[in-house]
């Protein structure tokens, strides 16, 4: 499914993110909350293995409302673009949050996927 404009505006808000703060971190993300409101963040790297940005993003989220993420993406830093959520998201969002949908990068275009599309088969 092609990617709406307020969709484009996630991926604009962590493309910008992760520009200003890609010195410390490898990838920023943003959430679209049901209410409307957008909520960003970065990965937090540590050698244990850190929180990633799409984390943070929705803890920021869980933050402040209780309404639920429609939308992710994520991006990498040095020019990546749209990345895929790695494994670990992709369980902590279908676990919390199954109808989920992630603007993915597919074939060089953005695109918008439901999260089940990428999980294994049980
Ligand atoms: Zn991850």
């Amino acid at each position: 499914m092609s990617v709406s404009a307020k969709e484009m505006a996630l991926v604009d808000a962590a493309t910008d993110l992760i520009r200003r703060r890609g010195t410390a971190h490898s990838h920023a993300a943003a959430v679209l909350c049901a209410d409307g409101q957008m909520y960003l963040g970065v990965n937090l790297y540590h050698f244990s293995g850190g929180p990633c940005a799409e984390v943070v993003a929705l803890g920021r989220m869980l933050t402040d409302t209780e309404w639920p993420p429609i939308v992710v993406v994520a991006v990498g830093r040095d020019g990546r673009g749209v990345v895929t959520p790695c494994g670990v998201c992709r369980q902590i969002l279908y676990d919390r949050w199954p109808d989920i949908a992630l603007v993915i990068s597919r074939g060089g275009d953005l695109v918008r996927v439901a999260l089940t599309e990428l999980l294994p088969e049980p």
